[in-house]
């Protein structure tokens, strides 16, 4: 059998950890990013024990923890400084297998990169599925030059073409930044993963609703530490909520929310926005903000799924990420999960397609249609067993995250003054107490053996069986 070929639409962390898995499977991988570069939005990025083990089965986890820098306490705070519960970082460690590691998107990224083929990713170019393909027949990604706008699609000959749909197989794309790409690619697995606002999710499942505004916006900065030193800590305010972590390179990574309405933008600045807000907290926010340059501020309206979707593939396409499950960042799962997916994925196709090379990588990237189609193997009925592994579990990330997402809305005086008794009562049973947010997330494993010489609390995949055993 010639080398399996997956073309993964988006280049963020679930595209990337999914083209690098499945390379490491033996799959010829092409992925599309339509924006110009791979340029990281998001400053920092939390990565519990579950995603440092997913990352493990790429041979990435232990570069992940070198970028551990919480190494004592922190907890949950008042406004005015008053602490409402602590913990440490060993707690954290004991309880799921290690530390919840705050790495740079970009280092991330890179690490991703580090374990692709060269030219394996085109960007500026835009993806769209126009076959989802079945058993005996490969799914059709047609490309577009991200960057040429509506009609500016580039056809055989560098004129303009056809549209995506119909692009001739030996049509190409030449998006800004350089280079000929080919405008249609044949895969026996396409995997979906472009984001919250994901198009191959409503293509194909224009029945399910999208991602609803979860009822508040975030902002993200990252600054060098302060002068004054601080312990790690999220802050809980009325509708508010601050978060200042230490990255391992002497910066710190700061988040905030606020309850409003969606689609809302400072009339002046973002930093003015922020200091309106948050600018009479507890150290070091004031510090923090005094050194944030406006332009450096990210603000994004938070979105998470309305409703679960009816499976996570169909026919040859698998969705990965926040394509499949957007989720409240209050967990820090999201980019986890999508990591979790994409070893799971490329776990389960590769068992699927036995005389795929696994072990011995190296061809091109997929190339342009292949006139025949694939022959019939097993990677249909492999994302079945995807959508087994891991849609239930997914959607009960959603769910909790969105629940503590909704505590972090309420405003009203006298309910936070309840909410903050609460805590202060839940704190008294003990720090591990803050920790049970993640029992049963943060403790995963991958269910291949990577991890079986250091086994550790070990479930295998846990699936839709899993769950309902659990209710
Ligand atoms: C404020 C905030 C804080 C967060 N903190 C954490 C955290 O601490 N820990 C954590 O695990 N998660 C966190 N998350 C969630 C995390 O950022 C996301 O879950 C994660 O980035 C999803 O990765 P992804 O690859 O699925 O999607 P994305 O990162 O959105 O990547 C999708 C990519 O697809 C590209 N794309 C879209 N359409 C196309 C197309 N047609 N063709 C080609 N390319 C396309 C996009 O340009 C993009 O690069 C946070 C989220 C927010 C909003």
């Amino acid at each position: 059998m010639t080398q399996p070929r997956a073309v993964v639409i988006g280049g963020g962390i679930g595209g990337l950890t999914a083209a690098a898995a499945l390379h490491r499977h033996g799959w010829s991988v092409t992925v599309l990013e339509r924006s110009a570069a791979l340029e990281p939005v998001g400053a920092g990025i939390a990565l519990a024990p579950n995603a440092q083990r997913a990352l493990d089965v790429i041979g990435a986890g232990d570069a992940v923890r070198a970028m551990s820098a919480w190494q004592a306490g922190g907890g949950l705070r008042l406004p005015g400084g008053r602490w409402l519960s602590r913990t440490t970082s060993d707690a954290a460690a004991e309880r799921f297998g290690g530390p919840v590691v705050i790495a740079h998107r970009a280092a991330l990224v890179d690490l991703l990169l580090s374990r692709l083929p060269a030219g394996s990713v085109r960007t500026g170019a835009a993806g769209e599925i126009t076959d989802p393909g079945a058993p005996d027949r490969p799914a059709r990604v047609t490309v577009t030059a991200a960057d040429a706008g509506p009609g500016g699609r580039a056809g055989a000959g560098g004129s303009t073409g056809p549209d995506a749909a119909s692009a001739a197989p030996d049509a190409v794309v030449r998006p800004a930044g350089g280079g000929a790409y080919p405008a249609t690619l044949d895969a026996e697995l396409v995997v979906a993963a472009d984001g919250i606002h994901s198009a191959a999710r409503s293509t194909l499942f224009p029945a399910t609703p999208g991602p609803r505004y979860a009822g508040f916006t975030a902002w993200r900065f990252v600054v060098p530490e302060p002068e004054q030193p601080f312990e790690p800590h999220e802050t809980w305010g009325r509708g508010l909520v601050w978060g200042t972590v230490p990255l391992h390179d002497g910066r710190v990574y700061v988040f905030a929310t606020a309850a409003v309405p969606a689609g809302g933008r400072a009339a002046d600045d973002e930093r003015a926005e922020l200091l309106r807000r948050f600018g009479g907290w507890h150290h070091p926010v004031p510090a923090l903000l005094a050194a944030v340059r406006p332009g450096d501020i990210l603000r994004n309206d938070v979105y998470a799924a309305a409703a679960a979707l009816p499976a996570y593939h169909r026919g040859r396409v698998a969705l990965v990420g926040d394509a499949a499950h957007p989720m409240t960042p209050n967990l820090g799962q999201g980019g986890c999960q999508a990591v979790e997916d994409a070893v799971v994925l490329a776990l389960l196709t590769a068992r699927a397609t036995p005389d795929s090379p696994a072990g011995g990588p190296g061809g091109g990237p997929a190339g342009t249609a292949a006139p025949g189609g694939a022959a019939p193997d097993g990677t249909v009925h492999a994302l079945a067993a995807y959508t087994e592994a891991r849609l239930d579990r997914t959607m009960e990330v959603v769910r909790r995250s969105g629940r503590i997402g909704r505590l972090t809305t309420w405003s009203s005086a006298p309910v936070c003054a309840l909410r903050t008794a609460l805590f202060t009562a839940v704190n008294k049973l003990g720090s591990q107490v803050a920790l049970r947010s993640l029992d049963g997330i943060a403790d995963w494993s991958p269910p291949s053996p990577p991890y079986a010489d250091r086994p550790r609390n070990p479930p295998a995949v846990r699936g839709r069986r899993d769950v309902k055993d659990r209710e």
